[in-house]
């Protein structure tokens, strides 16, 4: 187990593609990191440079106290999962298992002990003699996971590896992994490009942009004070409020900003609340998303469904202290002031 520990670290592709931005920052031992962003931001690209398979053009990438850019693959002691898993269609489950050992050189009865400890630990054990194409996609996810851990690495690099699985098996099989990587304590970067799962696994995220960290935090805190309005826009299963006004009394140019979520709704006035007609509502499951027209702007708040307005009544948005951020108009950057007033 190890901290992996990037320093100014930057690639650019053939054809002036910066693709990597002088990245520094540390995941610590055992934490389940999260690389969050857009198709193209440079999410693959860095989870690559970690593991050897790409070489950054400056930098250094740094695994517990050691510096291994220039390490091949195989020394750095990293397991990788892809998000097509790569196994070996033509070997059982167990050869797929025992494969990293048998490179290691590791004899006979040690693979078969090995493979089937880690067989029976990720569910395979009745499946240990079929080949991939006799799997269904969540198990061959599984022998993909059994794989990357029956060598104890230091790291895990998993590149999207819930992506090809259904929604419901995908559920299951996050639920899984962030159990199974607890229980190992190993330090774990994970790519994705899904808000919701990101929020659900990580003890921290990188948000990234364009090669850049936008914001890096618990998961928490992306989600309750984003660092931008970028960042705010790309978290959250509803979108984020974003409202430009003036901040009354100041003049600056402001966009007010509050998540569906942490908004209240009444259907009587309230003291303080801010008045708008209902304009949709629609079913999440337990709970709506009730979207009010506010002088030409729309404000969604998310309501217990016992408590769901008819569509063309008045209603009342009420702000909780603390839950509304101020973002500045121009930068987009989130400003240190708690909210005075809503924005006219
Ligand atoms: P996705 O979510 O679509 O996989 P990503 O965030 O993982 O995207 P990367 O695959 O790291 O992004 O790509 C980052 C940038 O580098 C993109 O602009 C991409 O086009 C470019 N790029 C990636 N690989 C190469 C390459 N081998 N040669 C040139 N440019 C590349």
């Amino acid at each position: 187990m190890a901290q992996v520990e990037l320093v100014e670290l930057t690639k650019v592709y053939p054809g002036e593609v910066k693709a990597l931005d002088a990245l520094t920052f540390t995941i610590p031992d055992g934490e389940f990191f999260a690389l969050l962003g857009p198709s193209g931001c440079g999410k693959t690209t860095l989870l690559r440079t970690i593991a050897g398979l790409e070489s950054p053009t400056s930098g250094q990438v740094r695994i517990g106290e050691q510096d291994v850019t220039r390490q091949s693959p195989g020394r750095r002691d990293v397991a990788m999962v892809f998000q097509d898993y790569a196994l070996f269609p033509h070997m059982t489950v167990v050869d797929n298992i025992a494969y990293p050992l048998k490179v290691r050189g590791a004899d006979r009865r040690t693979r078969a002990a090995k493979a089937a400890e880690t067989g029976e630990q990720l569910s395979l054990r009745g499946l240990m003699a079929r080949r991939p194409a006799e799997l269904s996609g969540g198990q061959q996810q599984r022998v993909a996971l059994a794989r990357a851990i029956v060598c104890r690495p230091k790291v895990f690099l998993f590149d999207e590896p819930l992506s090809n699985l259904d929604a419901r098996l995908r559920l299951e099989a996050r639920t899984f992994l962030k159990k199974l990587q607890h229980e190992l304590g190993v330090t774990t970067v994970f790519v994705t490009h899904d808000q919701a799962e990101a929020l659900a696994l990580a003890d921290r995220i990188a948000v990234m942009w364009d090669g850049r960290i936008r914001q890096l935090g618990t998961a928490r805190e992306v989600f309750r004070r984003p660092a931008d309005t970028v960042v705010a826009n790309f978290i959250g299963s509803t979108p984020m409020n974003l409202v430009p006004g003036k901040l009354l009394g100041l003049d600056p140019s402001v966009i007010w900003g509050a998540r569906p979520e942490y908004l209240g709704f009444s259907a009587a006035a309230v003291d303080g609340a801010l008045r708008g007609v209902v304009s949709t509502v629609e079913h999440l499951g337990a709970t709506s998303l009730v979207t009010l027209d506010m002088d030409g702007f729309a404000v969604g708040v998310v309501v217990p469904e016992m408590d769901e307005p008819r569509v063309g009544t008045d209603g009342w948005v009420i702000q909780q202290p603390g839950r509304v951020l101020l973002y500045d108009a121009e930068s987009g950057q989130l400003l240190p002031e708690d909210i005075r007033d809503f924005p006219k």
